[in-house]
């Protein structure tokens, strides 16, 4: 185990969770990550060992099937996760939302029907906000549902969706003028639908098509789509929670628990980043000394674990207060921010004191360097973080004179 970011107050099982994934992605992960990411594919070995721990169910309530557990013990497995292979982190980040969405703003019956399959992994989850023509300003959403009889017909096109082939259940957030009168506020109108599709590519439903995979620069081996929808007939009763006009909240919801999972990711990918970087510092000769010994790599090594440790003790703060029932928007924002950013940074420095061997294929942090960028755009860049940040302290601190 690591000096560097310790979780303090962990209960017996969280530590022998920990321990579990960590062995895991120690003997399952590590080894053939960067392989199968230079070949872009898809890791189904890993996928499946995950599922037998049970980690597609981890904070899924126990009634459905699940471990239930919290936030916290999710965000530290993404963690672990992360620091072997951030791809794998992705496959199950998209279906811990959807799940969590459901298990916060599902009916019962939808619970009922969704939660338990979910649990085993035999139902897998993706999201979908995001659009060509946007992804911060969610309020801008084109796609519609119109309604007819006991259906929706929903049309539309969608970007950027995470697990998009390999999932069979995607949140997919639309614009509903139903029951909402010309002037309602744009994300007044806004309704989530639960699309039930067959994994894969092509059309996966009659109306829904798959074209295909992103072509991305890292973050490779997880699907990466679009979503075409074109006259998508989906059932009334998968509006999640059976009323329209509330999926921005419940999207809002879900994006913010992904924000403490975004910044548990960039803690895991740095800490590998550290670990790589120390270990080449020792190895490698200059000068007549390990590199490690000339004071200017040293201080990155030292600005490196501040960075490690800074970044998981904010985004515990985060999982922490949304376990405790808090609302949990600043210290999220700030977790995703603050972590984000340490860990492109973490990357470089160990990406520099790889010297050139960094730029080659045959090194780790050739690939962790191609990876962390994506961290700053996910669940929301760094501009929007700030956003929200500068909102939320205008709130707390109101001038009152
Ligand atoms: C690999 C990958 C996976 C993804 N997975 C998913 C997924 O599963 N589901 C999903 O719905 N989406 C997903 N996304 C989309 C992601 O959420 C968006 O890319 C992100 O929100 C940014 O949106 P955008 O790309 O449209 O950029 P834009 O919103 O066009 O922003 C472009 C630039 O302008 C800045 N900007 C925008 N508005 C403002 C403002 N008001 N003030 C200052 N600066 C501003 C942004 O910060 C950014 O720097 C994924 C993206 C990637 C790359």
């Amino acid at each position: 185990m690591s000096r560097l970011a310790r979780t303090h107050g962990l209960t017996d099982v969280q530590r022998e969770i920990l321990s579990t994934v960590r062995e895991f992605v120690d003997k399952e992960i590590l080894p053939v990550a960067t392989e199968l990411e230079h070949r872009d594919e898809y890791p189904q070995d890993i996928v499946d060992g995950l599922r037998e721990l049970g980690l597609f169910g981890l904070t899924i309530p126990e009634e459905y099937g699940g471990l239930g557990e919290s936030l916290l013990t999710y965000a530290l497995c993404v963690e672990e996760i992360a620091r072997g292979w951030m791809s794998v982190s992705g496959i199950i980040n998209t279906h811990f939302i959807v799940a969590y969405m459901l298990k916060q703003h599902g009916t019962r019956e939808q619970k009922e029907f969704f939660l338990p399959r979910m649990a085993a992994g035999d139902v897998r989850g993706a999201f979908s906000m995001s659009e060509p023509a946007l992804g911060s300003d969610v309020s801008a959403i084109t796609s519609r549902a119109v309604r007819d009889g006991d259906e929706y017909v929903l049309t539309g096109q969608k970007m950027w969706l995470t697990n998009g082939g390999t999932s069979s259940l995607v949140a997919v957030l639309v614009r509903s003028d139903e029951g909402h009168p010309e002037g309602t506020a744009p994300h007044r109108s806004m309704t989530t639908f639960l699309v039930e599709k067959e994994p894969g590519f092509g059309e996966v439903r009659p109306g829904l098509t798959i074209p295909g995979k992103i072509d991305k620069m890292g973050y490779k081996g997880v699907d990466t789509t679009e979503l075409i929808m074109d006259g998508l007939r989906v059932p009334a009763d998968r509006v999640l929670g059976g009323a329209t006009g509330r999926g921005f909240y419940q999207m809002m919801d879900g994006v913010e628990v992904g924000r403490v999972n975004v910044a548990a990711r960039g803690c895991g990918v740095a800490q590998r980043a550290f670990e790589l970087g120390v270990r080449y510092a020792q190895q490698r000769q200059a000068f007549g000394r390990q590199i490690a010994q000339h004071q200017a790599i040293q201080f990155k090594l030292a600005e490196m674990a501040t960075k490690v440790e800074a970044a998981h003790a904010m985004m515990v703060n985060a999982a922490r207060k949304k376990d405790s029932g808090e609302r949990n928007d600043l210290e999220a924002g700030m977790a995703k921010y603050l972590a984000s950013e340490y860990c492109k940074e973490v990357v470089e420095d160990a990406f520099r004191i790889h010297g050139g061997y960094g730029f080659s294929k045959e090194y780790e942090i050739e690939r962790l360097y191609r990876e962390a960028p994506m961290l700053l755009i996910g669940e929301g860049t760094a501009e929007i973080q700030k956003m929200i940040i500068g909102r939320r302290l205008l709130e707390e601190y109101r001038f009152q004179g």
